[in-house]
């Protein structure tokens, strides 16, 4: 097969773009230059690809990718080559990849989207360039185009993968980022879905694998798109109180640098404020208003020196930044002389600057700092490192593999598990030989135990701490020596599953215990047969269905499990009535607790809200975890039994519904013309004053004509505290209600409470 070459061609052929509804005049030859200058700057970028070799793969890879996407375009309706540009840009500028990395990177949806086959990728580039765009093609057919109880197992399927070329991930995680980064022109449902998965999958696997700012900005990204009031809030905030910042920033480093000048040091000193999405989290998760947190200040000193002397030179700056302010002694965090397994390598400290705020100083030499920047991708670069780059990574992938291997039923249990150990830190403790292990922070003895060995974990009955006797839900810290201690005559239990903490123990426990219920089972079973033969009853099937039905247990073996558990009694069974050989029941045991749950809601009409694309009347609740209220953006989400929920985009719940759930999820909108009221819980703090309730509840009930449901304040040391339950109608309503009371005198915060239980 052959590609006219993109240089000599001396124009391209109109086509018609399918952009019927806009009519564009596409200047062709200015896209034809612009395409040029585009591959130009990335060329400028790719720093480690310098030989004629190397520039030819990568002009070769542009030239088949031009053609290959010459009538496509995206949703902006510009000329589809910008992505796999934007894409190659990312991967060797953002991330410092190589050649073969970005030859790929420009050919990342060619076989997936246009006529290029994987033979052809073979042909012209070669067999490695082949196993990557395989994997990235088949990562974007599953991942991007389903469902998502799907992608759960595809995500592990897809670190698996990982195995084999670690290039394949990071170039996918470019490829999100720069369509993150081009979200604008999505449906808002796409924007939705594809930011709440962001947050939920690549945003940890990017914190997972060192890239910290691309981590960073995925979650900004994110954020942006899933609740656009509280990003624009934040930013602009940020954006007005930058001034304040410099000077306070200005005056800490004065003296460090004036010391760092006296050692003769090369240095850089950076600061930025915290991330707008962690700012968000600080405010929506802990309460903590914006002005506590906006000057929390985290700033980085990187050193220029080279590998022998980094560490020490790490330490001298060290002992410089603490001569002028007193470091908090908990909070040094040394990662230099046991890196991270992430192979993060920095010295953090906090200290108290003159005015009484706590600053964190991080402490790096060049190398660590473009490691901590690059992530894996800068390991390529140091490879004489005290321990080799590839050995730190394998480090890591096997202990991917080890999670991956183990039995899981369920695929989104084990990324709930797989997340939870991305996010925890971690703690290094010692075996009775002296080997370093590393656990999450927070693990338990019983983690240690199946951490060495499952045989060990099984069979654990407890531990010695620092020779000490401890039990097995001991949290352990780092620095402890564990000898675990076991006896043949120990099982697993289901309680360790509750003091157990990393994936990998939790996942073993469970398929020691699947083993174990096995046998339970096969016992209940054979009592059951022995208890139908005393009673006249045949073992068949119908019979034993019958039974399922009249306990609740849903499954034969779950049923099997509870007589052999003693936790339904064969003696219940006498009062049964049977005939030739089969169980009779008058009537099914009923079931009170799903009623119950129904009628919590408040009323309001069936057509309120609007789900699905046509309007036809569908029951549905309001969801109790976020309380929504006309005005906000909501979605219906299907449960298992409770009919359609609604919820608020904004609730904390949303993420995991759309990116675990996405087939359950509905398009839902308020349907203006009912004018229904709905309750809203509001908070309020202020200064203890005589009169001020009378107030509060004058501007409620009188002003405002609004019916209160509940209220309750509480004083203490002249603060006050209340929360008061009103009936509205919408957003608009809420804001003017809320507007008002901020503005009694003595008020000083009114916030929408957004479950009942915050
Ligand atoms: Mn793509």
């Amino acid at each position: 097969m052959s590609f006219d070459h993109f240089f000599n061609k001396k124009s391209f052929v109109h086509k018609s773009f399918g952009l019927a509804s806009r009519a564009v005049e596409i200047d062709l030859e200015e896209e034809r230059k612009e395409i040029l200058r585009r591959y130009r700057s990335l060329l400028r970028v790719c720093n480690r690809s310098k030989t004629r070799a190397d520039r030819a793969k990568i002009r070769k890879a542009f030239e088949v990718a031009v053609e290959a996407h010459k009538d496509m375009r995206r949703k902006s309706g510009e000329p589809y080559i910008y992505h796999p540009l934007a894409v190659a840009k990312i991967a060797a500028e953002e991330l410092g990849l190589d050649t073969l990395a970005i030859v790929c990177a420009l050919l990342h949806d060619t076989v997936e989207d246009t006529y290029i086959t994987l033979e052809d990728i073979q042909n012209l580039f070669g067999k490695k360039e082949r196993i990557i765009i395989d994997g990235l093609t088949k990562i974007s057919g599953v991942f991007d185009h389903q469902n998502t109880s799907q992608q759960a197992e595809n995500f592990r399927k897809m670190l698996l993968t990982l195995s084999d070329d670690v290039r394949v991930i990071l170039i996918k995680l470019a490829d999100r980022l720069h369509n993150m980064r081009t979200l604008d022109h999505m449906s808002r449902e796409k924007q939705l879905k594809i930011a709440s998965e962001t947050l939920f999958m690549y945003a940890p696997l990017a914190h997972r694998l060192g890239l910290y700012n691309i981590k960073t900005e995925l979650e900004d990204l994110s954020l942006k798109f899933k609740d656009p009031e509280s990003f624009e809030d934040i930013s602009g905030k940020l954006q007005k109180t930058q001034a304040v910042r410099t000077r306070f920033i200005n005056q800490f480093i004065l003296p460090i640098k004036r010391s760092l000048d006296e050692m003769k040091l090369g240095y850089e000193i950076k600061s930025r404020p915290k991330s707008i999405y962690s700012i968000y989290n600080k405010i929506h998760q802990k309460g903590v208003p914006f002005e506590e947190i906006y000057d929390l200040f985290a700033i980085r000193i990187i050193i220029d020196s080279d590998e022998d002397h980094e560490k020490s030179d790490c330490w001298r700056v060290y002992s410089a930044v603490t001569d002028f302010y007193q470091p908090s002694p908990e909070r040094l965090r040394d990662w230099i002389s046991i890196p991270k397994s992430s192979g993060y390598e920095a010295l953090h400290t906090t200290v108290m600057s003159p005015t009484g705020k706590w600053v964190e100083v991080q402490i790096r030499s060049t190398r660590m700092d473009e490691l901590a920047e690059k992530g894996y991708a800068a390991h390529w670069k140091y490879k004489s490192a005290i321990e080799s780059p590839e050995t730190i990574m394998d480090k890591w992938l096997s202990q991917v593999k080890e999670v991956l291997d183990s039995p899981s039923d369920n695929a989104i249990e084990f990324i709930d598990n797989f997340k939870l150990s991305l996010f925890s830190e971690e703690i290094y403790v010692f075996t009775p030989n002296g080997d370093l292990k590393t656990l999450p922070k927070g693990s338990t003895t019983i983690d240690f135990a199946f951490h060495i060995h499952s045989q060990i974990g099984n069979h654990c009955i407890g531990a010695k701490v620092n020779t000490k006797l401890v039990p097995l839900s001991h949290k352990l810290r780092s620095g402890d020596q564990i000898e675990i201690l076991t006896s043949k005559k120990q099982r697993p239990k289901e309680e360790w599953l509750h003091i157990a903490v990393t994936a990998s123990a939790r996942q073993k426990i469970k398929a020691a215990l699947k083993e174990e219920r096995k046998i339970i089972v096969d016992e209940g079973k054979e009592m059951l047969n022995k208890h139908f033969s005393q009673i006249k009853v045949d073992w068949l099937s119908v019979n034993v269905d019958e039974l399922v039905r009249h306990f609740d247990t849903f499954t034969s073996s779950e049923l099997f499990y509870r007589i052999a558990k003693q936790r339904i009694l064969l003696d219940e069974m006498k009062s049964f009535k049977v005939e030739g050989g089969r169980i009779k029941f008058y009537k099914k045991k009923s079931n009170t607790t799903s009623q119950q749950l129904i009628t919590s809601s408040p009323s309001f009409g069936n057509n309120t809200v609007l789900i699905g694309d046509n309007t036809q009347k569908v029951d549905f609740t309001l969801a109790t975890c976020c309380n929504p209220i006309p005005g906000d953006e909501v979605f219906g989400f299907t449960t298992v039994g409770e009919g359609i929920k609604i919820h608020r985009t904004t609730c904390v719940n949303a993420q995991e519904m759309m990116s675990k759930y996405a087939y359950r999820v509905i398009k839902a909108r308020w349907n203006s013309q009912n004018l229904v009221q709905f309750e809203v819980g509001l908070k309020f703090t202020g200064i203890d004053d005589v009169g001020l309730v009378q107030k509060i509840t004058n501007i409620i009930s009188t002003d405002m004509n609004v019916n209160m449901r509940a209220i309750s304040f509480e004083a203490r040391d002249g603060i006050f505290e209340g929360k008061v339950v009103v009936l509205v109608h919408d957003t608009d309503h809420l804001s003017t209600l809320m507007q008002n009371l901020k503005e009694i005198d003595g008020v000083l915060t009114v916030d929408r409470i957004e479950s009942e239980f915050s």
